[in-house]
């Protein structure tokens, strides 16, 4: 069930097409819709958490899966290997944290970016 007419809640449940890069029976991996670089995509836990403000301890493993999935994925997307590879994981938390939707997820942004070369 979709909690609050949730935007990620609605691309787990299949109501809202994504370009999907993983899924598993807890999370699910898809293409940002508006990408701030080459590579740029979400990890979000198919159950509904808010942000990280709501993680408890249980929680532990589940970021943990998504911490270790993201490298795995990032590779498979395009973004280089370390060291001269790589990528940034980011998560918007809270108004002040500038998130936007408020279905916890994970950004991984990498690829190649040229101006940084020379
Ligand atoms: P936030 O600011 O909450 O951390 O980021 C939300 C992200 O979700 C933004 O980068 C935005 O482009 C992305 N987004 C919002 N709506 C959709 C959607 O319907 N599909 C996909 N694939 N991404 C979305
Ligand atoms: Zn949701």
């Amino acid at each position: 069930m979709a909690e609050h007419d949730c935007i990620f809640c609605k691309i787990v449940e299949g109501k809202i097409p994504s370009n999907k890069v993983y899924e598993d029976e807890e999370l699910l991996a898809f293409h940002d819709i508006a990408p701030w670089a080459p590579v740029h995509f979400l990890i979000v836990p198919k159950r509904h958490i808010p942000s990280m403000a709501q993680l408890g301890p249980e929680d532990a493993g589940l970021m943990g899966r998504i911490m270790t999935l993201a490298p795995r994925l990032a590779l498979a997307q395009g973004c280089g290997a370390y060291p001269e590879g790589g990528f940034r994981v980011v998560v918007n938390t809270g108004q002040e944290g500038g998130q936007e939707v408020h279905h916890l997820h994970v950004h991984v942004m990498g690829g190649p970016r040229p101006w940084l070369k020379g």
